[in-house]
């Protein structure tokens, strides 16, 4: 069985088992087979060789018996034959009583020697002497052995003593017979004298009947030791050939011990039994094998799915000690540390050994004390219970978190406990961070609206009085969209912060500066009881922001107006505070920069009313209830008149006529400029078409056009479409124009240029960089601004300005125009100064296009 995380790493492998362990049982089966069948063919190998060896033995030893056999036939043979008495008895004469009668070669040779035939043969080959079976009888040798064995005895007629009798096979009566001869001699007897001529033969034959053959073989381990009969038998081994003299081969054959057999006779069926068995307990084992195999495949994948669920509840586990923003601590029943999982040490930057062994209670302060917190919650066993508590991380800092803590219910008689530590302090800091923003400017980190109307709300609660008012100072900074139009907002953010920071410093402690948008902020004061407190309060406000913004090199000028409300005086309701300071400040812009106003109840009214404006003016277009009114404009020298303004008026259905005063502000603010100005536009070139004279027609362009992007397809369109000379049309523009964007003021102008239109400078001497932009912009004329004509018969100073501006107009070849002549002693001063062209009541108020018409 595999460990558990090999398990995890492979799960294909469970599949696989019981096919590996099916083949190794087969395997193993097949080997054991192949063992079985290659040792019992060993065994039958060796009980054969075994039955070899022993035929081999038994031939040797039927081999010997025979030739034991004939040696002693032919020991006893010499013993008789080479006898002196014998040759005297038997050769020289033939004396039967010393030879039978005295039993010196009588019945003891059968007796003892069990030898059938004794036969004494004279020199002629005649039988001279014959005992058969111990009985002397008086037959021939050949007629008992019934053949003739003349050759052997010639044999034997031939040798001496010294050589070895001549010995023989035959077969007589279907036996066979020993049979060994040898010549009488004196056996070197000094007392008997050998004749001459051939000697006398002495002849044994030992007939080996089946009894005697069997005998000799038992006595050599041989059984039944025979002859072999018939022509079967005689084809069977063993077999062992006789020196036969006869013709026919004599062949003994005997039953060979077979040790090997008795040895089959024994194992083979031993080895059957064992075979049978053995196939048997492999055929279960198999079957039991593959089962059990089965049995542990189905286990194996239950264990298996066991454990890969605790595998992955193991994972799980650690995945989430380790991910979890928490750390996961067990304790002993006494609160000492027991356990701390890794995340402990990356969150408190201890080391968990330097932990482990110690009271929870020293590493945790809980409000109340961690043990008093423990004894409520013994109470209710198995119930998790938290809590906010404190800790000083390793490097010292006091951090916030959430203790939990539940008691280990193991059935454990010491019990503990066991909980998760989670770190709250970034979470508290980013509930601070963002309350902090919910009720702060991320720009310039002042308090927001909200913060504002909380911070208002608290203040009309505590009920402010006449004699200690709550003042609300709404500002508005002037100028500052320019600002942020022409350097970017990055700049515009800048002065925004500086501008906040400036206004912080006029304030007291107690008192608020809340941003409320853009460039508007709420001051919220009280600790002021006179109305003179707050106008100087305001003279201050103002100055601060009066100051010029040194920022990325440029020098910036603002403004500031300011609208005052004063609780309880003019209420008491925090929005209608809120609304109030807003109509002052609406008031106070109306009425010139760097300005404050104090709300007046009839402010209101005149708040309501300029949205009604606003309301019908979207509909003055379409009601046809605009018109024009034509101003024209004289040389100083001569009084032609060179050039005519034109200028808008309304005829409200309500209001009677207005002036371009009281709702151009509100056309810009609501973007209805654009199409006002396209029709005051057509209807100018138009008018001027019908002129009697090819005068110059000049027409007023607010600076929410030149952000339009499409004021020169649209001034084009208009050249176009009522086929007046570009030459003849002249466009005034005011500083503001060059303010917000110059560089792209500049590439619109060079545009306008190229339609072949005049420009103009209109409230010359208004703006603080009016001579600059003079320089560099592609005007044809400029207009000195009303407001120094009224001065002008007073003071000194006007008149060096209207003079200095003649000069540099000249000095930039543009056609100076005095605006606003109303005396003819204006005139005459301009006149002096070499002032080109004026314009004003003295010379033609603004006329209804006949009117002018008629004039011309
Ligand atoms: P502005 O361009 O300076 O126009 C001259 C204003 O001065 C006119 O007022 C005119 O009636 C007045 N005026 C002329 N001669 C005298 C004089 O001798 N004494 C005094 N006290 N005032 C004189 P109006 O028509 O009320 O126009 C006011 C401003 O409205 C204009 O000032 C101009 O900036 C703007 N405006 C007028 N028509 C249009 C228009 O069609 N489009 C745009 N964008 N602005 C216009
Ligand atoms: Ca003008
Ligand atoms: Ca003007």
């Amino acid at each position: 069985m595999p460990p558990p995380a090999e398990l995890g790493r492979n799960p294909g492998k469970a599949a696989a088992t019981l096919d590996v362990t099916r083949h190794a049982l087969l395997f193993m089966a097949a080997l054991l087979l192949l063992l079985f069948v290659v040792a019992s063919v060993g065994l039958v190998q060796i009980a054969l060789q075994q039955n070899t060896r022993a035929t081999q033995q038994s031939l040797f030893y039927v081999d010997k018996a025979i030739q034991t056999r004939e040696k002693s036939m032919l020991a006893t043979l010499r013993d008789y034959a080479y006898w002196g008495e014998a040759y005297q008895n038997l050769h020289v004469t033939v004396d039967y009583e010393w030879a039978y009668i005295r039993q010196n070669l009588g019945p003891s040779l059968f007796e003892d020697f069990a030898y059938e035939g004794v036969f004494v043969l004279d020199p002629q080959g005649r039988t001279a002497y014959a005992v058969v079976n111990g009985q002397r009888v008086a037959v021939s040798l050949a007629q008992w052995l019934k053949q003739d064995v003349a050759e052997l005895l010639e044999q034997a007629r031939g040798q001496t003593e010294d050589e070895e009798p001549v010995v023989g096979f035959v077969q007589v009566d279907g036996q066979p017979a020993l049979l060994a001869v040898t010549g009488l001699t004196t056996g070197g007897d000094p007392q008997v004298s050998a004749l001459a001529g051939p000697p006398s033969l002495l002849l044994f034959v030992d007939l080996l009947s089946p009894e005697k053959l069997q005998a000799l073989g038992e006595d050599f381990g041989v059984t039944n030791l025979r002859l072999a009969t018939d022509p079967v038998d005689a084809q069977a081994t063993p077999a062992l050939t006789l020196a036969s003299v006869g013709a026919q081969p004599l062949l003994l054959r005997w039953e060979p011990a077979q040790p090997g057999r008795q040895l089959l006779y024994w194992i083979l069926p031993l080895l059957a039994l064992g075979g049978t068995i053995f196939a048997l307990i492999t055929w279960l084992t198999l079957r039991r094998a593959i089962a059990s195999a089965r049995e542990v495949d189905a286990s194996y994948a239950s264990l298996y799915a066991s454990q890969q669920a605790l595998a992955a509840s193991e994972v799980r586990f650690r995945d989430v000690a380790e991910a979890a923003t928490d750390w996961i601590w067990e304790a002993d029943a006494e609160l000492r540390l027991t356990y701390l999982s890794t995340r402990f040490q990356a969150l408190t930057g201890h080391a968990a050994s330097a932990w482990l062994g110690h009271p929870l209670g020293e590493l945790m302060q809980c409000p109340g004390g961690l043990d008093v917190w423990l004894e409520t919650c013994s109470s209710r066993a198995t119930v998790s219970h938290s809590r906010q508590c404190h800790y000083r991380a390793c490097d010292g800092e006091l951090r916030t978190c959430h203790l939990s803590l539940r008691r280990i219910a193991d059935g454990q008689a010491a019990g503990g406990y066991r909980g998760t530590v989670s770190d709250i302090t970034e979470e508290l800091q980013a509930q601070a961070r963002i309350e902090h923003l919910l009720l702060h400017d991320a720009l310039t980190g002042l308090p927001n609206r909200h913060r504002m109307q909380e911070f208002l709300e608290a203040k009309l609660k505590a009920l402010p009085s006449a004699a200690k008012p709550l003042v609300m100072l709404s500002i508005d900074l002037d100028r500052f969209k320019p600002v942020n139009d022409s350097f970017g907002h990055e700049v515009g953010d800048q002065v925004l912060a500086e501008v906040s920071q400036r206004l912080r410093l006029a304030l007291h402690e107690g008192d608020l500066v809340a941003r409320m948008g853009n460039d508007e902020f709420i001051l919220i004061v009280s600790g002021i009881s006179a109305a003179e407190e707050v106008e100087q309060l305001c003279v201050g406000l103002i100055g601060a922001i009066e100051q010029p913004f040194e920022i990325d090199n440029h020098r910036i000028f603002l403004g500031a107006s300011i609208g005052v409300a004063m609780a309880p005086t003019d209420t008491r309701q925090a929005d209608e505070l809120l609304r109030f300071a807003e109509i002052a400040l609406y008031q106070a812009k109306g009425a010139g920069r760097s300005a404050w106003c104090f709300y007046a109840n009839d402010m209101n009214e005149r708040v309501i009313e300029r949205r009604q404006l606003e309301n019908d003016l979207r509909h003055a277009l379409a009601n046809e209830e605009l018109s024009l009114v034509l101003q024209p404009r004289y040389s100083v020298n001569g009084l032609r008149m060179m050039a005519a303004e034109a200028l808008v008026r309304w005829q409200h259905p309500q209001r009677g006529l207005l002036g371009p005063d009281s709702f151009i502000a509100i056309a810009e603010s609501t973007g209805l400029i654009i199409p006002l100005s396209a029709w005051v536009l057509r209807a100018a070139c138009r008018e001027a078409l019908s002129w009697s004279e090819a005068l110059i027609v000049s027409v007023n362009l607010s600076p929410v056009e030149f952000r339009g992007g499409q004021l020169v397809a649209q001034i084009r369109s208009a050249l176009e479409e009522t086929g007046l000379p570009p030459g003849r049309l002249e466009l005034e523009l005011t500083e503001n124009v060059m303010l917000e964007d110059a560089e792209g003021a500049l590439v619109l102008m060079q545009e306008l240029k190229g339609l072949g239109v005049r420009l103009s400078m209109d409230d010359f001497g208004t703006g603080y960089s009016s001579l600059s932009y003079l320089r560099a912009f592609p005007f044809d004329g400029l207009k000195i601004d009303r407001s120094f004509m009224t001065d002008l018969h007073a003071a000194d100073d006007s008149k060096a300005i209207i003079q200095a501006i003649i000069g540099l107009g000249h000095a930039l070849s543009l056609t100076v125009t005095a605006e606003g002549v109303e005396t003819q002693e204006q005139l005459e001063l301009l006149r002096q100064y070499g002032c080109d062209e004026a314009q004003g009541y003295l010379l033609n108020r603004p006329m209804p296009p006949e009117e002018l018409r008629l004039l011309l």
